[in-house]
């Protein structure tokens, strides 16, 4: 699936993961409960972007939020770890200053976009790991969470899934990674993903999410992006910069930049997932080549919007 729409800024598209659930898999009560979360990020958000916040400021509070839904992989819907542990990656972007900022492998985080962003404020470091993140997680007053917050049958049942034939899962039911991007009244942009990485993953494996140029990019001069889908594929590819590097270099314009490096790039890569982008030129673009991705978006002149298949 690829979509793509003209809009005018401010624009705000937002995910919450890929998979690989067909329509009929959900029932519509389920259904129902992921749309209104879709729902209730985009209509929460979007009125501050309109009201004048700046793109970083929109994608944060999008992740945050997510962040904070137990339905999505990330924050407090994390995924199990082959230990039974929570290890989450998070990165944010600011188009404007080229500024970035990513933690990653963190346990007990309430929200690792609020760190990623603080990691990013400071300009000394880029990504920062394990218990160095949490350190400096705890020296800049971020709140911590006890083991219990994160866990959720639903995903006690994925691990025990996954351990059975010992394999790591991409969420591909119910869940998914999370990512914010957007544009502000000014034309800025920025980029947020935050992740539980993959079901039972072990030797502190790290994903494309907290990967600048991989999972999460944003440039001014090109685009923002959020990615989604098996990490490995997205971190050989460069998949979010790849995006971007298509309209620098190879002036494709923000469409046929996402449909080539979704649509056929990836996919030689295993890379099933897919990303969502924005460009200061009022291009906004949500593009998949799994079954799904839950996904909303909006712009000044597009009424929120929200789809899962
Ligand atoms: N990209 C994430 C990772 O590999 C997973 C996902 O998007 O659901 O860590």
């Amino acid at each position: 699936m690829h979509t793509h729409f003209h809009g005018k800024a401010p624009l705000l598209a937002i995910h919450g993961g890929a998979g690989d659930l067909r329509p009929e898999g959900f029932s519509p009560a389920q259904r129902l409960v992921y749309e209104s979360a879709l729902q209730r990020v985009i209509e929460a958000v979007f009125p501050e972007l309109r009201a004048g916040c700046s793109a970083l400021e929109a994608a944060v509070e999008a992740v945050r939020l997510l962040e904070d839904e137990p339905l999505f992989n990330a924050g407090r819907g994390a995924v199990f770890t082959a230990e039974g542990h929570h290890e989450m990656d998070a990165a944010v972007m600011c188009g404007q200053s080229g500024q970035a900022g990513a933690v990653a492998g963190v346990r007990l985080l309430k929200n690792p976009v609020l760190t990623a962003t603080k990691v990013l404020e400071q300009e000394n470091f880029v990504l920062l790991s394990g218990s160095g993140a949490e350190e400096f997680a705890r020296e800049h007053g971020q709140i911590f969470e006890p083991a219990a917050y994160f866990h959720t049958p639903e995903r006690m049942a994925q691990l025990e899934k996954a351990r059975m034939p010992n394999t790591m899962a991409l969420d591909h039911h119910k869940f998914g990674t999370v990512g914010a991007v957007a544009i502000d009244r000014n034309h800025h942009s920025a980029a947020a993903t935050s992740t539980g990485g993959l079901t039972n993953k072990r030797y502190g494996r790290i994903g494309d999410s907290p990967i600048i140029g991989a999972g999460t990019f944003a440039g001014d001069s090109t685009c923002a992006v959020s990615c989604t889908g098996y990490g490995e594929p997205f971190l050989l590819r460069n998949a979010a910069y790849q995006v971007a590097a298509r309209m620098k270099f190879g002036r494709a314009n923000l469409s046929e930049a996402v449909r080539a490096t979704v649509h056929e790039d990836l996919p030689r890569f295993q890379g099933d997932g897919g990303l969502i982008a924005v460009a200061p030129t009022g291009e906004l673009c949500l593009s998949f080549n799994s079954a799904m991705m839950y996904r909303a978006w909006a712009a000044a002149d597009i009424a929120p919007r929200w789809a899962i298949s």
